[in-house]
């Protein structure tokens, strides 16, 4: 059985379908004795569901995406540096 903060790591991973069968048994277990955990993912769910609604609404997961590019990119640039100055 999992504990809570495992089923935290797994929130995203669940969300975006990544999980394995496995790991996803273990999730609903989980989230069938746990109403804390449960009412987080619901929550984080519908959440998402409403951005990408609002997404598909302004026509702008274009720019949406850009920016999470630029992100990663500048996340990528500051990992490199601190492994230079290793
Ligand atoms: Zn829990």
């Amino acid at each position: 059985m999992i504990n809570c903060g495992d089923c935290e790591r797994a929130l995203n991973p669940y969300l975006d379908r990544e999980l394995s069968e496995e790991d996803l048994v273990q999730v609903r277990e989980h989230l069938d004795a746990c109403s804390g955990c449960l009412h987080r993912f619901a929550f984080e769910e519908s959440l998402r569901r409403l951005v990408r609604v609002r997404c598909q609404e302004q026509a702008a997961p274009d720019s949406l995406r850009q920016r999470i590019t630029v992100t990663f990119a500048i996340e990528r640039t500051r990992t490199r540096t601190r492994k230079r100055s290793d």
